[in-house]
């Protein structure tokens, strides 16, 4: 077994960080002040390619494979959680094109995205439909050569600013989850308009927002794979998307653990260091060592994914922990830094407002377990 990560990954991993250092962590208390969303530096991640990570090279884009994306990851979560959110929104609403789309598909839709500055969105969730997929009251009705969509999606990441949007549509409402169909929707095209930016607690430089749909008319070919299949392009998406969002969460938690450790080391209380008092270093070495246990759960969700292997099961593994592990250490660095951890002026406040987000999307960590619970009773089943 081979824990190292290659030579090409060790220079992504630290072309990554340069980049994260220079780009993002100076700017991320501004930005995240301002609840703005940072153009000037998603113009650098474009040219540096993390806007196109899930694009295969053929079509223009990264093409990173999922292990080289975990890489790149890890660092944009320890620059600025909210830009790791939008960059990695692109991956997440391209996937489901590069898994489910015809050759014509990815050259229409996914090469256009590499030209310039692009973003996409992936809209699943609405008002009453969350963790239920089955609730998606967004109808897709064939009519000759193209859909007619109508309905609405909510909590949007880069909604207000993408061209294009992977939309989640029912093609036969009275079979649930299983009704589901996926289009490929140019975010321009008539009957299709955004809601405000959303006031968010964390990972305020993302976009947020709700998308209408209002008798919005698109060819026939923008369906991916074909009727139904829907909820198996998003749970596949998933699977692919979630090591992602871990790594992430590792990079935050990462970042949190490094200014508790340099504050505990100079904060000076009863005439010694903090981090000298014993209670403290241990708090440091858990944190340190549930960072890299979250890290090794990514890495082999990531290895799976790109040996062919089904991952549904590891990759919300990976997702649940390294996402707990982030609440539980930037936590820990405001405790350990005391009222100063409180204040905006360190960064950890903020930190810690950013990992709550990732106990929640692209699936609560209370589904992650559904998932995961569902897989061991599969098997039990076999066995039984
Ligand atoms: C900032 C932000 C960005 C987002 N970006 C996107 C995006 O780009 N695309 C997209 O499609 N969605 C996006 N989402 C939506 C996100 O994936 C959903 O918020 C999430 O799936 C939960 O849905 P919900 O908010 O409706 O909560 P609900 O489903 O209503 O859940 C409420 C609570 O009940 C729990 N719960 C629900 N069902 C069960 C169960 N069976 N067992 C145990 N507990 C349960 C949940 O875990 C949660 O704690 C985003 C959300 C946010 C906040």
């Amino acid at each position: 077994m081979d824990f190292s990560l290659n030579e090409q990954q060790l220079e992504l991993k630290d072309l990554t960080h340069q980049f994260a250092a220079k780009e993002m962590r100076p700017v991320a208390g501004e930005y995240d002040e301002k609840n703005e969303f940072p153009v000037e530096v998603m113009k650098k991640a474009f040219e540096v390619g993390f806007l196109t990570s899930g694009i295969p090279v053929e079509f223009g884009g990264t093409g990173f494979s999922t292990m080289d994306n975990v890489v790149v990851c890890e660092e944009l979560g320890w620059g600025c959680s909210g830009m790791y959110t939008s960059m990695m929104a692109n991956t997440l609403a391209t996937t489901p094109i590069v898994l489910f789309g015809t050759e014509e598909q990815k050259k229409e839709f996914l090469t256009p995205l590499t030209r310039e500055m692009s973003f996409a969105c992936f809209g699943l969730t609405e008002r009453e439909a969350g963790s239920d997929n089955s609730m998606i009251r967004t109808t897709a009705v064939k009519n000759g050569d193209h859909y007619i969509i109508n309905g609405s999606k909510t909590f949007i990441t880069n909604a207000g600013i993408a061209k294009l949007g992977v939309i989640f549509a029912s093609t036969d409402p009275s079979r649930g989850a299983r009704g589901l169909s996926a289009f490929i929707v140019p975010m321009d095209t008539p009957g299709v308009s955004v809601g405000k930016h959303e006031n968010k607690m964390g990972h305020r430089a993302s976009n947020t927002a709700e998308i209408y749909l209002d008798e919005v008319k698109i060819p026939a070919t923008n369906l991916l794979k074909r009727e139904g299949f829907g909820f198996i392009i998003a749970m596949k998406t998933l699977d692919f998307a979630r090591p992602a969002v871990g790594a992430g969460a590792v990079g935050l938690a990462r970042a949190a653990y490094e200014e508790a450790l340099k504050y505990a080391q100079n904060r000076v209380q009863f005439g010694k260091p903090i981090a000298s008092f014993q209670y403290n270093a241990f708090k440091l070495a858990e944190m340190i060592t549930e960072i890299e246990g979250a890290r090794l759960l990514v890495y082999r969700s990531a290895w799976m994914l790109d040996n062919n292997m089904k991952a549904s099961k590891e990759s919300a593994m990976a997702k649940v922990v390294a996402t707990d592990v982030a609440m539980k250490v930037t936590t820990e660095a405001v405790q350990l830094m005391g009222g100063y951890g409180y204040m905006k002026e360190y960064p950890v406040e903020k930190m810690m407002r950013d990992a709550k987000l990732f106990q929640i999307y692209e699936g609560t960590n209370e589904i992650q377990k559904h998932v995961i619970s569902l897989e061991i009773l599969g098997s039990m089943k076999n066995i039984g």
